[in-house]
């Protein structure tokens, strides 16, 4: 049986000399992550498919954390433009040691109502692109080999889930689905690399204040709506998100791999069941 042996490399939450790629990083939770590993000591490449002015604010603060940045235009869903990221990426900055599989859509439709394009859509970016995105990721982890100076890891892969891998959601069949499946996408290349020290993991983020879902806090009667689903009675912040990826990509955590972190104070804690009184025998 082959082992691993026990790398001489004293545990560290800093990244320096680890390149970073992170996708749908000029908005919301990539954008915080992006900054996160940057603060930690990455370099990183801001991936974007929309705003390149955006793209450039992130680069432009990370490059104020003295560290170097590279924004990238690419469409995660169509495997021409992700293989071009990749070689604008490596070609930059020589390898990558992390890459952060964040980019998101959602477009809701009741499930009898829900087109085609719709389902196609939201699958293509949040299951296909996070796969496209990982399978380069392993490919160049292999390429390069463990570089005991940096990292205990050959590399590190994170997908960005939801609550929705656990939680059903009427109206977003298409996005619950696209969880779901990230959910078993990522045990299951967690479990076909981790014999070669690459570790892949998932964060399910519960309700985060960013741009993809603005009509769930933007008003006083949404946000004491969603509070009734938060037993931490507040909404996450994307630095919320952007901690638990800093810890996840860094060998502070170097012995967890294939599995999902749910940041989402208490979203998954069934909030309906926390009066037990209401299902109590009448004495
Ligand atoms: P957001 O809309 O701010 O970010 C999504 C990013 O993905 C944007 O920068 C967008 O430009 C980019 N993107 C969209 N299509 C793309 C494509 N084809 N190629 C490349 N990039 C593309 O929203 P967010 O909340 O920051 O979402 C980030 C991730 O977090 C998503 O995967 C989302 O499903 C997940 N998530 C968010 C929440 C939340 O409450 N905000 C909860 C659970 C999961």
């Amino acid at each position: 049986m082959t082992e691993n042996p026990p790398n001489p490399r004293p545990v560290s939450s800093r990244l320096e000399g680890q390149p970073a790629l992170v996708t749908g990083a000029s908005s919301g939770i990539g954008r915080a992550i992006a900054l996160g590993l940057a603060r930690a000591g990455a370099d990183v490449v801001v991936n974007y498919s929309s705003d390149p002015k955006a793209a450039e604010d992130v680069a432009h603060e990370i490059e104020a954390l003295g560290r170097r940045a590279l924004p990238v235009k690419a469409d995660v869903s169509k495997e021409d433009e992700v293989l071009a990221m990749y070689a604008a990426a490596l070609s930059h900055f020589g390898t990558l040691h992390i890459v952060v599989c964040n980019a998101g859509i959602q477009k809701d439709a009741s499930f009898a109502e829900m087109t085609l394009a719709q389902w196609n859509a939201v699958i293509g970016v949040n299951l296909t692109g996070q796969f496209l995105c990982a399978r380069e990721a392993v490919r160049e982890f292999r390429r390069r080999g463990v570089v005991q100076s940096v990292s205990r890891a050959k590399g590190k892969i994170l997908h960005m889930s939801s609550v929705h891998q656990e939680i059903p959601w009427a109206g977003h069949a298409n996005y619950a689905a696209s969880k779901g499946g990230i959910a078993m996408l990522m045990k299951t290349l967690a479990q076909e690399v981790a014999p070669e020290t690459i570790r892949v993991n998932a964060i399910a983020p519960g309700a985060i204040r960013t741009p993809i879902n603005t009509e769930a806090w933007n008003t006083p009667k949404a946000y004491d709506d969603l509070m009734k689903l938060v037993p931490y009675k507040r909404i996450g912040e994307p630095d919320d998100i952007a901690r638990a990826a800093v810890w996840l990509a860094s060998d502070d955590s170097d012995y967890v791999t294939g599995t999902t972190l749910f940041v989402d104070g208490g979203m998954t804690l069934y909030p309906d069941f926390a009066s037990g009184a209401r299902f109590s025998r009448p004495s």
